[in-house]
Protein backbone atom coordinates (compact mmCIF):
# COMPACT_ATOMS: atom_id res chain seq x y z
CA UNK A 1 0.00 0.00 0.00
CA UNK A 2 1.49 2.74 -0.53
CA UNK A 3 3.26 5.95 1.45
CA UNK A 4 0.36 8.30 0.83
CA UNK A 5 -2.72 5.96 1.93
CA UNK A 6 -1.11 5.08 4.53
CA UNK A 7 -0.69 8.47 6.13
CA UNK A 8 -4.20 8.91 5.01
CA UNK A 9 -5.94 6.71 6.63
CA UNK A 10 -4.11 7.41 10.15
CA UNK A 11 -5.31 10.47 9.83
CA UNK A 12 -8.92 9.59 9.14
CA UNK A 13 -8.40 7.24 12.27
CA UNK A 14 -7.25 10.55 14.50
CA UNK A 15 -10.15 12.08 13.25
CA UNK A 16 -13.00 9.63 14.25
CA UNK A 17 -11.31 9.14 17.56
CA UNK A 18 -10.74 13.24 18.18
CA UNK A 19 -14.40 13.21 16.79
CA UNK A 20 -13.66 15.93 14.24
CA UNK A 21 -16.52 17.84 12.27
CA UNK A 22 -17.88 16.23 9.03
CA UNK A 23 -16.42 18.29 6.44
CA UNK A 24 -13.44 17.71 7.77
CA UNK A 25 -13.81 14.00 7.68
CA UNK A 26 -15.45 14.56 4.10
CA UNK A 27 -12.26 15.64 3.22
CA UNK A 28 -9.44 12.96 4.15
CA UNK A 29 -12.65 10.50 3.17
CA UNK A 30 -12.47 11.97 -0.73
CA UNK A 31 -8.97 12.05 -0.32
CA UNK A 32 -8.36 8.85 0.61
CA UNK A 33 -10.89 7.76 -1.93
CA UNK A 34 -8.97 8.98 -4.72
CA UNK A 35 -5.73 7.60 -3.70
CA UNK A 36 -7.22 3.99 -3.67
CA UNK A 37 -9.55 4.74 -7.05
CA UNK A 38 -6.65 2.39 -9.35
CA UNK A 39 -5.33 -0.14 -6.53
CA UNK A 40 -8.94 -0.70 -4.77
CA UNK A 41 -11.85 0.72 -7.23
CA UNK A 42 -14.66 -0.73 -5.10
CA UNK A 43 -13.13 0.66 -2.06
CA UNK A 44 -12.71 3.88 -3.31
CA UNK A 45 -16.14 3.71 -4.34
CA UNK A 46 -17.37 3.47 -0.85
CA UNK A 47 -15.70 5.77 0.73
CA UNK A 48 -16.38 8.62 -1.90
CA UNK A 49 -20.35 7.43 -1.30
CA UNK A 50 -19.77 7.73 2.27
CA UNK A 51 -17.91 11.69 1.76
CA UNK A 52 -20.95 12.14 -0.60
CA UNK A 53 -23.25 11.16 2.30
CA UNK A 54 -21.47 13.27 4.94
CA UNK A 55 -21.08 16.45 2.50
CA UNK A 56 -24.26 16.25 1.78
CA UNK A 57 -25.51 16.53 5.62
CA UNK A 58 -23.48 19.48 5.86
CA UNK A 59 -24.43 21.45 2.54
CA UNK A 60 -20.44 21.29 1.78
CA UNK A 61 -20.54 21.72 -1.69
CA UNK A 62 -16.88 21.22 -2.08
CA UNK A 63 -17.00 18.16 -0.65
CA UNK A 64 -19.86 16.48 -2.52
CA UNK A 65 -18.35 18.06 -6.05
CA UNK A 66 -15.21 15.89 -5.36
CA UNK A 67 -16.86 12.65 -3.66
CA UNK A 68 -19.10 12.71 -7.17
CA UNK A 69 -15.65 13.60 -9.35
CA UNK A 70 -14.13 10.06 -7.52
CA UNK A 71 -17.16 8.12 -7.79
CA UNK A 72 -17.41 9.15 -11.56
CA UNK A 73 -13.88 8.05 -12.35
CA UNK A 74 -14.19 5.01 -10.73
CA UNK A 75 -17.75 4.16 -12.35
CA UNK A 76 -15.66 4.57 -15.42
CA UNK A 77 -13.45 2.39 -14.68
CA UNK A 78 -15.43 -0.57 -13.85
CA UNK A 79 -17.21 0.20 -17.42
CA UNK A 80 -20.22 1.81 -15.87
CA UNK A 81 -19.86 4.41 -18.34
CA UNK A 82 -23.42 5.74 -17.65
CA UNK A 83 -23.34 6.19 -14.15
CA UNK A 84 -19.60 7.49 -14.68
CA UNK A 85 -21.19 10.03 -17.06
CA UNK A 86 -23.59 11.28 -14.62
CA UNK A 87 -21.63 11.54 -11.95
CA UNK A 88 -18.97 13.38 -13.43
CA UNK A 89 -21.06 15.86 -15.20
CA UNK A 90 -22.59 16.49 -11.86
CA UNK A 91 -18.99 17.02 -10.66
CA UNK A 92 -18.27 18.95 -12.90
CA UNK A 93 -21.25 21.56 -12.94
CA UNK A 94 -20.30 22.27 -9.46
CA UNK A 95 -16.95 22.47 -9.92
CA UNK A 96 -17.47 25.22 -12.37
CA UNK A 97 -19.84 26.81 -9.91
CA UNK A 98 -17.29 27.02 -7.03
CA UNK A 99 -14.80 27.65 -9.56
CA UNK A 100 -12.78 24.86 -8.85
CA UNK A 101 -10.42 24.25 -11.99
CA UNK A 102 -8.47 21.36 -10.68
CA UNK A 103 -11.74 19.56 -9.92
CA UNK A 104 -13.07 20.66 -13.47
CA UNK A 105 -9.90 19.00 -15.58
CA UNK A 106 -9.93 15.69 -13.54
CA UNK A 107 -14.08 15.52 -13.72
CA UNK A 108 -13.53 16.27 -17.83
CA UNK A 109 -11.01 13.42 -18.09
CA UNK A 110 -13.25 11.13 -16.62
CA UNK A 111 -16.33 12.58 -19.34
CA UNK A 112 -13.48 12.88 -22.05
CA UNK A 113 -13.09 8.93 -21.29
CA UNK A 114 -16.05 7.94 -21.11
CA UNK A 115 -16.67 9.37 -24.71
CA UNK A 116 -13.82 7.56 -25.72
CA UNK A 117 -15.22 4.09 -24.65
CA UNK A 118 -18.43 5.06 -26.13
CA UNK A 119 -16.49 5.28 -29.60
CA UNK A 120 -17.62 9.38 -29.47
CA UNK A 121 -14.36 10.54 -30.27
CA UNK A 122 -14.89 14.03 -31.69
CA UNK A 123 -16.67 14.75 -28.17
CA UNK A 124 -14.00 13.04 -26.25
CA UNK A 125 -11.53 15.17 -28.01
CA UNK A 126 -13.28 18.02 -27.30
CA UNK A 127 -13.31 17.44 -23.91
CA UNK A 128 -10.16 16.27 -23.33
CA UNK A 129 -8.90 19.36 -25.26
CA UNK A 130 -11.08 21.53 -22.37
CA UNK A 131 -9.56 19.58 -19.77
CA UNK A 132 -5.52 20.70 -21.27
CA UNK A 133 -6.59 24.18 -21.53
CA UNK A 134 -7.58 24.65 -17.71
CA UNK A 135 -4.30 22.61 -16.99
CA UNK A 136 -2.09 24.77 -18.79
CA UNK A 137 -3.94 28.09 -17.43
CA UNK A 138 -3.44 26.72 -14.12
CA UNK A 139 0.52 25.44 -14.80
CA UNK A 140 -1.40 22.05 -13.55
CA UNK A 141 1.32 19.85 -14.92
CA UNK A 142 0.05 16.29 -13.81
CA UNK A 143 -3.50 17.93 -15.20
CA UNK A 144 -1.78 18.56 -18.83
CA UNK A 145 0.19 14.89 -18.72
CA UNK A 146 -3.13 13.44 -18.27
CA UNK A 147 -5.31 15.45 -20.41
CA UNK A 148 -2.41 14.33 -22.95
CA UNK A 149 -2.22 11.07 -22.52
CA UNK A 150 -5.96 10.82 -23.20
CA UNK A 151 -5.86 12.94 -26.50
CA UNK A 152 -3.53 10.51 -27.50
CA UNK A 153 -5.75 7.92 -26.77
CA UNK A 154 -8.29 9.68 -29.29
CA UNK A 155 -5.90 9.91 -32.06
CA UNK A 156 -5.01 6.63 -31.95
CA UNK A 157 -8.67 5.28 -31.90
CA UNK A 158 -9.06 7.74 -35.02
CA UNK A 159 -5.82 6.06 -36.49
CA UNK A 160 -3.90 9.16 -36.22
CA UNK A 161 -1.05 7.28 -34.88
CA UNK A 162 1.46 10.53 -35.77
CA UNK A 163 -0.28 13.12 -33.42
CA UNK A 164 -1.05 9.98 -31.33
CA UNK A 165 2.88 9.07 -30.60
CA UNK A 166 3.34 13.09 -29.96
CA UNK A 167 0.62 13.15 -27.49
CA UNK A 168 1.71 9.98 -26.00
CA UNK A 169 5.40 11.31 -25.59
CA UNK A 170 4.43 14.92 -24.37
CA UNK A 171 2.88 13.24 -21.44
CA UNK A 172 5.76 10.62 -20.70
CA UNK A 173 7.78 13.70 -20.41
CA UNK A 174 5.69 15.54 -18.32
CA UNK A 175 5.04 12.51 -16.02
CA UNK A 176 8.62 11.79 -15.65
CA UNK A 177 9.49 15.60 -15.18
CA UNK A 178 6.83 15.50 -12.04
CA UNK A 179 8.00 11.32 -11.42
CA UNK A 180 4.51 10.51 -11.32
CA UNK A 181 4.92 6.62 -11.27
CA UNK A 182 0.92 6.85 -11.48
CA UNK A 183 0.40 7.52 -15.04
CA UNK A 184 3.26 5.08 -16.39
CA UNK A 185 1.63 1.81 -16.54
CA UNK A 186 -1.02 3.29 -18.97
CA UNK A 187 1.17 5.50 -21.13
CA UNK A 188 3.45 2.78 -21.99
CA UNK A 189 0.37 0.66 -22.81
CA UNK A 190 -0.81 2.88 -25.14
CA UNK A 191 2.91 3.94 -26.53
CA UNK A 192 3.03 0.35 -27.21
CA UNK A 193 -0.15 0.36 -28.80
CA UNK A 194 1.23 2.77 -31.65
CA UNK A 195 3.83 0.85 -31.96
CA UNK A 196 1.64 -2.59 -32.81
CA UNK A 197 0.16 -0.19 -35.15
CA UNK A 198 3.41 0.54 -36.89
CA UNK A 199 4.20 -3.35 -36.87
CA UNK A 200 7.10 -2.23 -34.55
CA UNK A 201 6.58 -5.68 -32.61
CA UNK A 202 10.00 -5.78 -30.50
CA UNK A 203 9.38 -1.93 -29.19
CA UNK A 204 5.75 -2.82 -28.64
CA UNK A 205 6.81 -5.73 -26.53
CA UNK A 206 9.03 -3.98 -25.04
CA UNK A 207 6.78 -0.84 -24.03
CA UNK A 208 4.04 -3.54 -22.86
CA UNK A 209 7.04 -5.49 -19.98
CA UNK A 210 7.91 -2.12 -19.13
CA UNK A 211 3.96 -1.32 -18.35
CA UNK A 212 3.62 -5.08 -16.31
CA UNK A 213 6.81 -3.47 -14.40
CA UNK A 214 5.17 -0.24 -13.86
CA UNK A 215 2.04 -1.49 -12.88
CA UNK A 216 3.31 -4.26 -10.46
CA UNK A 217 4.77 -1.38 -8.25
CA UNK A 218 2.23 0.61 -7.87
CA UNK A 219 -1.10 -2.41 -7.95
CA UNK A 220 -2.67 -1.01 -10.90
CA UNK A 221 -4.11 -3.95 -11.64
CA UNK A 222 -6.22 -2.23 -14.91
CA UNK A 223 -3.20 -1.59 -16.29
CA UNK A 224 -1.66 -4.80 -15.69
CA UNK A 225 -4.93 -6.56 -17.25
CA UNK A 226 -4.36 -4.40 -20.26
CA UNK A 227 -0.91 -4.82 -20.94
CA UNK A 228 -1.25 -8.61 -20.63
CA UNK A 229 -3.79 -8.21 -23.22
CA UNK A 230 -1.72 -6.18 -25.25
CA UNK A 231 0.87 -8.45 -25.16
CA UNK A 232 -1.27 -11.63 -26.05
CA UNK A 233 -2.20 -9.59 -29.23
CA UNK A 234 1.58 -8.63 -30.49
CA UNK A 235 2.61 -12.53 -29.71
CA UNK A 236 -0.49 -13.62 -32.16
CA UNK A 237 0.55 -11.53 -34.65
CA UNK A 238 3.97 -12.91 -34.76
CA UNK A 239 2.34 -16.47 -34.19
CA UNK A 240 2.96 -17.56 -31.29
CA UNK A 241 -0.30 -19.36 -30.28
CA UNK A 242 0.30 -20.41 -26.82
CA UNK A 243 2.04 -17.12 -25.78
CA UNK A 244 -0.96 -15.23 -26.80
CA UNK A 245 -3.60 -17.54 -25.25
CA UNK A 246 -1.43 -17.72 -22.13
CA UNK A 247 -1.20 -14.08 -21.88
CA UNK A 248 -4.88 -13.70 -23.11
CA UNK A 249 -5.94 -15.83 -20.12
CA UNK A 250 -4.46 -13.79 -17.19
CA UNK A 251 -5.67 -10.69 -18.70
CA UNK A 252 -9.09 -12.34 -18.86
CA UNK A 253 -8.71 -13.25 -14.80
CA UNK A 254 -7.50 -9.76 -13.91
CA UNK A 255 -10.38 -7.83 -15.58
CA UNK A 256 -13.19 -10.34 -14.69
CA UNK A 257 -11.93 -10.17 -11.36
CA UNK A 258 -11.94 -5.81 -11.48
CA UNK A 259 -15.44 -5.89 -13.77
CA UNK A 260 -13.04 -3.97 -16.67
CA UNK A 261 -15.62 -5.29 -18.96
CA UNK A 262 -13.61 -3.07 -21.37
CA UNK A 263 -10.87 -5.12 -21.51
CA UNK A 264 -12.70 -8.25 -20.73
CA UNK A 265 -14.56 -7.55 -24.42
CA UNK A 266 -11.20 -6.65 -25.84
CA UNK A 267 -9.86 -9.71 -24.95
CA UNK A 268 -12.40 -12.35 -25.11
CA UNK A 269 -12.68 -10.53 -29.10
CA UNK A 270 -8.95 -10.90 -29.55
CA UNK A 271 -9.13 -14.47 -28.15
CA UNK A 272 -11.79 -15.21 -30.61
CA UNK A 273 -10.18 -13.81 -33.74
CA UNK A 274 -7.25 -15.78 -32.57
CA UNK A 275 -8.97 -18.76 -32.70
CA UNK A 276 -10.26 -18.14 -36.38
CA UNK A 277 -6.91 -17.68 -37.28
CA UNK A 278 -6.02 -20.80 -35.96
CA UNK A 279 -9.06 -22.77 -38.42
CA UNK A 280 -10.79 -22.91 -34.86
CA UNK A 281 -13.87 -21.08 -36.01
CA UNK A 282 -16.13 -23.33 -33.40
CA UNK A 283 -14.09 -22.32 -30.34
CA UNK A 284 -13.95 -18.58 -31.63
CA UNK A 285 -17.64 -18.42 -31.94
CA UNK A 286 -18.26 -18.97 -28.26
CA UNK A 287 -15.72 -16.09 -27.03
CA UNK A 288 -16.81 -13.71 -29.57
CA UNK A 289 -20.67 -13.67 -28.73
CA UNK A 290 -19.40 -13.12 -25.05
CA UNK A 291 -17.26 -10.12 -26.51
CA UNK A 292 -19.94 -8.74 -28.53
CA UNK A 293 -22.81 -8.96 -26.21
CA UNK A 294 -20.42 -7.05 -23.98
CA UNK A 295 -19.38 -4.76 -25.96
CA UNK A 296 -22.85 -4.09 -26.75
CA UNK A 297 -23.41 -4.11 -22.69
CA UNK A 298 -21.62 -1.15 -21.48
CA UNK A 299 -22.02 0.53 -25.52
CA UNK A 300 -18.19 0.30 -26.57
CA UNK A 301 -19.15 0.67 -30.10
CA UNK A 302 -15.47 0.24 -31.47
CA UNK A 303 -16.10 -3.37 -29.83
CA UNK A 304 -19.43 -3.73 -30.81
CA UNK A 305 -18.05 -3.37 -34.88
CA UNK A 306 -15.03 -5.27 -34.19
CA UNK A 307 -16.55 -8.55 -32.55
CA UNK A 308 -18.99 -8.21 -35.88
CA UNK A 309 -16.54 -8.67 -38.01
CA UNK A 310 -14.83 -11.28 -36.57
CA UNK A 311 -18.09 -12.75 -35.92
CA UNK A 312 -18.10 -12.35 -39.86
CA UNK A 313 -15.19 -13.87 -40.28
CA UNK A 314 -15.82 -16.82 -38.09
CA UNK A 315 -19.13 -17.86 -40.01
CA UNK A 316 -17.62 -17.74 -42.96
CA UNK A 317 -15.35 -19.94 -42.08
CA UNK A 318 -17.87 -22.55 -40.64
CA UNK A 319 -19.49 -22.14 -44.09
CA UNK A 320 -22.46 -20.18 -42.12
CA UNK A 321 -22.68 -17.34 -45.30
CA UNK A 322 -25.74 -16.28 -43.75
CA UNK A 323 -24.24 -16.02 -40.36
CA UNK A 324 -21.41 -14.52 -42.08
CA UNK A 325 -23.00 -11.72 -44.34
CA UNK A 326 -25.92 -10.73 -41.44
CA UNK A 327 -22.75 -10.01 -39.16
CA UNK A 328 -20.88 -8.32 -41.86
CA UNK A 329 -23.88 -6.07 -42.62
CA UNK A 330 -23.62 -5.15 -39.04
CA UNK A 331 -20.24 -4.36 -38.45
CA UNK A 332 -20.73 -1.82 -41.49
CA UNK A 333 -23.50 -0.17 -39.99
CA UNK A 334 -21.63 0.35 -36.54
CA UNK A 335 -18.69 1.09 -37.71
CA UNK A 336 -20.34 3.93 -40.33
CA UNK A 337 -21.82 5.07 -37.31
CA UNK A 338 -18.49 6.02 -35.96
CA UNK A 339 -17.02 7.03 -38.29
CA UNK A 340 -19.05 8.92 -40.95
CA UNK A 341 -17.63 12.22 -42.49
CA UNK A 342 -19.56 14.18 -39.60
CA UNK A 343 -17.13 13.14 -37.87
CA UNK A 344 -14.35 13.70 -39.85
CA UNK A 345 -15.41 17.08 -40.00
CA UNK A 346 -15.71 17.68 -36.36
CA UNK A 347 -12.63 16.28 -35.51
CA UNK A 348 -11.00 18.25 -38.00
CA UNK A 349 -12.86 21.72 -36.66
CA UNK A 350 -11.88 20.91 -33.00
CA UNK A 351 -8.51 20.43 -34.04
CA UNK A 352 -8.37 23.46 -35.80
CA UNK A 353 -10.08 25.29 -32.91
CA UNK A 354 -7.74 23.69 -30.44
CA UNK A 355 -4.53 24.79 -32.62
CA UNK A 356 -5.51 28.69 -32.94
CA UNK A 357 -6.60 28.71 -29.23
CA UNK A 358 -3.56 27.32 -27.98
CA UNK A 359 -1.35 30.05 -30.28
CA UNK A 360 -3.37 32.39 -28.91
CA UNK A 361 -2.00 31.35 -25.71
CA UNK A 362 1.06 31.34 -26.59
CA UNK A 363 0.81 34.72 -27.47
CA UNK A 364 -0.12 35.49 -24.11
CA UNK A 365 2.19 33.58 -22.50
CA UNK A 366 4.78 35.60 -24.71
CA UNK A 367 3.35 39.05 -24.24
CA UNK A 368 3.22 38.57 -20.44
CA UNK A 369 6.58 37.32 -20.80
CA UNK A 370 7.60 40.31 -21.80
CA UNK A 371 5.76 42.83 -19.23
CA UNK A 372 7.21 40.49 -16.87
CA UNK A 373 11.25 41.11 -18.38
CA UNK A 374 9.88 44.57 -18.33
CA UNK A 375 9.49 44.65 -15.25
CA UNK A 376 12.86 43.14 -14.42
CA UNK A 377 14.64 45.60 -16.14
CA UNK A 378 13.01 48.30 -13.89
CA UNK A 379 14.18 46.54 -10.70
CA UNK A 380 17.21 45.60 -12.15
CA UNK A 381 17.42 49.46 -13.04
CA UNK A 382 16.38 50.47 -9.43
CA UNK A 383 19.12 47.72 -8.05
CA UNK A 384 21.78 49.74 -10.24
CA UNK A 385 21.17 52.97 -9.08
CA UNK A 386 21.37 51.22 -4.71
CA UNK A 387 24.67 49.84 -6.10
CA UNK A 388 25.86 53.12 -7.74
CA UNK A 389 24.60 54.65 -4.29
CA UNK A 390 26.43 52.20 -2.25
CA UNK A 391 29.63 52.16 -4.19
CA UNK A 392 30.16 55.91 -3.61
CA UNK A 393 29.23 55.73 0.02
CA UNK A 394 32.00 52.77 -0.09
CA UNK A 395 34.70 54.98 -1.78
CA UNK A 396 33.81 57.96 0.68
CA UNK A 397 34.10 55.34 3.35
CA UNK A 398 37.64 54.25 2.08
CA UNK A 399 38.68 57.67 1.65
CA UNK A 400 37.57 58.28 5.05
CA UNK A 401 39.65 55.49 6.43
CA UNK A 402 42.54 56.21 4.45
CA UNK A 403 42.93 59.50 6.21
CA UNK A 404 42.36 58.14 9.51
CA UNK A 405 44.82 55.57 9.10
CA UNK A 406 47.04 58.37 8.02
CA UNK A 407 46.08 60.58 11.00
CA UNK A 408 46.54 57.34 13.05
CA UNK A 409 50.20 56.54 11.02
CA UNK A 410 51.35 60.17 11.47
CA UNK A 411 50.00 60.08 15.49
CA UNK A 412 51.87 57.08 15.81
CA UNK A 413 55.33 58.78 15.24
CA UNK A 414 54.54 62.18 16.50
CA UNK A 415 55.00 63.99 19.60
CA UNK A 416 51.83 65.64 20.96
CA UNK A 417 53.49 68.25 22.72
CA UNK A 418 54.99 70.06 20.26
CA UNK A 419 54.16 68.01 17.04
CA UNK A 420 58.05 67.30 16.41
CA UNK A 421 58.35 63.51 15.49
CA UNK A 422 58.81 61.43 18.25
CA UNK A 423 61.61 58.78 19.64
CA UNK A 424 60.04 56.06 17.76
CA UNK A 425 60.38 58.20 14.93
CA UNK A 426 63.75 58.44 15.40
CA UNK A 427 64.34 54.81 16.09
CA UNK A 428 63.05 53.81 12.77
CA UNK A 429 64.78 56.52 10.42
CA UNK A 430 68.24 57.51 12.35
CA UNK A 431 69.45 53.34 11.81
CA UNK A 432 67.54 53.90 8.25
CA UNK A 433 69.65 57.28 7.27
CA UNK A 434 73.07 56.11 8.93
CA UNK A 435 73.22 53.10 6.79
CA UNK A 436 72.20 54.81 3.48
CA UNK A 437 74.89 57.65 4.32
CA UNK A 438 77.76 55.08 4.80
CA UNK A 439 76.27 52.89 1.55
CA UNK A 440 76.53 56.09 -0.67
CA UNK A 441 79.69 57.88 1.12
CA UNK A 442 77.19 60.97 1.92
CA UNK A 443 78.12 62.76 5.33
CA UNK A 444 75.44 62.51 8.39
CA UNK A 445 75.44 64.87 11.07
CA UNK A 446 73.81 64.15 14.34
CA UNK A 447 73.00 66.69 17.36
CA UNK A 448 71.61 66.51 20.86
CA UNK A 449 69.80 69.87 22.20
CA UNK A 450 69.14 69.50 25.86
CA UNK A 451 67.87 72.68 27.31
CA UNK A 452 69.43 73.86 30.45
CA UNK A 453 68.08 73.92 33.76
CA UNK A 454 65.18 72.97 33.03
CA UNK A 455 63.48 71.86 35.62
CA UNK A 456 64.28 75.61 37.18
CA UNK A 457 61.92 76.68 34.56
CA UNK A 458 59.07 74.17 35.64
CA UNK A 459 60.04 74.81 39.42
CA UNK A 460 60.19 78.73 39.67
CA UNK A 461 57.45 79.46 36.94
CA UNK A 462 55.05 76.12 36.65
CA UNK A 463 54.68 73.15 34.35
CA UNK A 464 52.60 75.37 31.78
CA UNK A 465 54.62 77.24 31.56
CA UNK A 466 57.60 74.91 31.15
CA UNK A 467 55.15 72.85 28.28
CA UNK A 468 54.84 76.59 26.45
CA UNK A 469 58.37 76.84 26.41
CA UNK A 470 59.38 73.18 24.91
CA UNK A 471 56.74 74.16 21.86
CA UNK A 472 58.54 77.75 21.28
CA UNK A 473 61.51 75.41 21.37
CA UNK A 474 60.68 73.20 18.60
CA UNK A 475 59.31 76.39 16.83
CA UNK A 476 62.51 77.54 16.38
CA UNK A 477 63.95 74.26 15.65
CA UNK A 478 62.00 73.57 12.84
CA UNK A 479 62.09 76.96 11.43
CA UNK A 480 65.45 76.58 11.52
CA UNK A 481 66.19 73.05 9.97
CA UNK A 482 65.08 71.65 6.32
CA UNK A 483 61.96 70.26 5.33
CA UNK A 484 64.55 66.88 4.69
CA UNK A 485 66.01 67.06 8.01
CA UNK A 486 64.66 65.03 11.24
CA UNK A 487 63.63 67.09 13.95
CA UNK A 488 62.67 64.86 16.85
CA UNK A 489 61.37 65.22 20.58
CA UNK A 490 64.03 62.64 22.39
CA UNK A 491 62.80 63.03 26.15
CA UNK A 492 61.47 65.48 28.29
CA UNK A 493 63.77 68.43 27.54
CA UNK A 494 66.08 66.45 24.71
CA UNK A 495 66.10 67.08 21.09
CA UNK A 496 67.69 65.16 18.61
CA UNK A 497 68.37 66.32 14.95
CA UNK A 498 68.97 64.08 11.99
CA UNK A 499 71.07 66.38 9.22
CA UNK A 500 71.10 64.82 5.89
CA UNK A 501 74.01 65.01 3.66
CA UNK A 502 75.52 67.30 6.22
CA UNK A 503 78.81 67.62 7.05
CA UNK A 504 80.18 68.12 10.92
CA UNK A 505 81.24 71.94 10.37
CA UNK A 506 77.84 72.83 8.48
CA UNK A 507 75.67 70.79 11.25
CA UNK A 508 77.61 72.48 14.08
CA UNK A 509 76.59 75.75 12.56
CA UNK A 510 73.26 74.98 12.50
CA UNK A 511 73.02 74.12 15.61
CA UNK A 512 74.82 76.76 16.62
CA UNK A 513 72.60 79.80 14.94
CA UNK A 514 69.81 77.86 16.88
CA UNK A 515 71.44 77.90 20.01
CA UNK A 516 71.66 81.91 19.34
CA UNK A 517 68.10 82.08 18.41
CA UNK A 518 66.91 80.35 21.57
CA UNK A 519 69.14 82.71 23.72
CA UNK A 520 67.78 85.75 21.85
CA UNK A 521 64.21 84.54 21.69
CA UNK A 522 61.91 87.21 23.14
CA UNK A 523 61.11 84.54 26.00
CA UNK A 524 58.62 87.54 27.87
CA UNK A 525 56.42 86.41 25.31
CA UNK A 526 56.09 83.09 27.68
CA UNK A 527 57.08 84.57 31.01
CA UNK A 528 58.01 88.09 31.73
CA UNK A 529 61.27 87.06 34.03
CA UNK A 530 62.03 83.44 31.50
CA UNK A 531 65.54 83.18 30.01
CA UNK A 532 66.44 79.71 28.23
CA UNK A 533 69.38 78.38 26.51
CA UNK A 534 70.30 75.44 25.02
CA UNK A 535 73.31 72.98 24.95
CA UNK A 536 74.21 71.27 21.69
CA UNK A 537 76.31 67.74 21.58
CA UNK A 538 77.11 67.28 17.70
CA UNK A 539 78.74 63.78 16.14
CA UNK A 540 79.14 62.66 12.22
CA UNK A 541 81.52 60.06 12.39
CA UNK A 542 80.22 57.23 10.35
CA UNK A 543 83.11 54.87 10.98
CA UNK A 544 81.76 54.10 14.79
CA UNK A 545 79.81 51.21 12.76
CA UNK A 546 76.29 52.20 14.20
CA UNK A 547 73.68 54.87 14.31
CA UNK A 548 73.64 53.97 18.18
CA UNK A 549 77.17 54.83 18.23
CA UNK A 550 76.85 57.90 16.89
CA UNK A 551 74.10 59.39 18.51
CA UNK A 552 75.88 57.97 21.90
CA UNK A 553 78.66 60.48 20.36
CA UNK A 554 76.64 62.88 19.98
CA UNK A 555 75.41 62.64 23.83
CA UNK A 556 79.06 62.18 25.42
CA UNK A 557 79.32 65.74 23.45
CA UNK A 558 76.47 67.28 25.03
CA UNK A 559 77.84 66.14 28.31
CA UNK A 560 81.20 68.04 27.53
CA UNK A 561 78.60 71.30 26.94
CA UNK A 562 76.62 71.18 30.10
CA UNK A 563 79.93 70.34 32.07
CA UNK A 564 82.04 73.39 30.02
CA UNK A 565 78.74 76.03 31.19
CA UNK A 566 76.33 75.33 29.44
CA UNK A 567 74.99 77.67 26.34
CA UNK A 568 77.32 76.08 23.66
CA UNK A 569 77.66 73.22 20.79
CA UNK A 570 80.61 70.85 21.55
CA UNK A 571 81.16 68.28 18.85
P1 LIG B 1 70.62 70.40 32.88
O1 LIG B 1 71.00 71.76 32.42
O2 LIG B 1 71.69 69.65 33.54
O3 LIG B 1 70.02 69.64 31.74
O4 LIG B 1 69.51 70.60 33.96
P2 LIG B 1 68.02 70.26 33.80
O5 LIG B 1 67.24 70.76 34.94
O6 LIG B 1 67.52 70.69 32.49
O7 LIG B 1 68.06 68.70 33.81
P3 LIG B 1 67.23 67.62 34.51
O8 LIG B 1 67.40 66.36 33.76
O9 LIG B 1 67.61 67.57 35.96
O10 LIG B 1 65.76 68.10 34.47
C1 LIG B 1 64.98 67.97 33.32
C2 LIG B 1 63.68 68.49 33.64
O11 LIG B 1 62.85 68.75 32.54
C3 LIG B 1 62.86 67.62 34.54
C4 LIG B 1 61.43 67.95 34.22
O12 LIG B 1 60.92 68.77 35.23
C5 LIG B 1 61.52 68.75 32.95
N1 LIG B 1 60.67 68.19 31.99
C6 LIG B 1 60.88 67.06 31.28
N2 LIG B 1 59.84 66.86 30.41
C7 LIG B 1 58.98 67.92 30.58
C8 LIG B 1 57.70 68.24 29.99
O13 LIG B 1 57.16 67.55 29.11
N3 LIG B 1 57.09 69.39 30.40
C9 LIG B 1 57.64 70.18 31.34
N4 LIG B 1 57.01 71.30 31.71
N5 LIG B 1 58.80 69.86 31.94
C10 LIG B 1 59.48 68.75 31.57
MG1 LIG C 1 67.96 66.61 30.10
MG1 LIG D 1 68.33 69.97 30.65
Amino acid sequence: MSEEVTHLEAKLAAAERNGSGATQKADLLNDLAWSLRVADTNRALNLAREAYRLSSKESYEIGIAYALRTEGFCSYLSSSFETAMARSNEALRLFEKLGGLTGQASALNTIGNVYFRLSDYPSALEVHFKSAKISEDIDDRRGLAYALNNIGNVYFGLSDYGNALASYTRSLMLSEELCDKASLPSLLNNIGNVYQKLEDSPNAINSYRRSLEASAGIADRASESAALSNLGFVHGSLGDFDSALDCYFKSLAVSAELSDHYVESTTLAQIGILYTKNGRAGKALVYLRRALSLAEEIGSKEWVYESHRALADAYEMTHDLAGALKHQKLFNQVKEEVFNSETENRVKELVVKFEVEKAEREAEIYRLKNVELASAYQDLQVLNAALQEANEQKSLLVEQLQHKTEELERKTFEDSLTGLSNRRYLDIRLPLEFERAKRFGHALTVAIGDLDFFKQVNDSFSHQTGDATLKAIAGIFKKNCRAIDIVARYGGEEFVLVLIETPLSKGTALCDRIRNSVARYDWNKVHPRLAVTVSFGVASNLRLGTAEKLLAAADAKLYEAKQSGRNQVRW
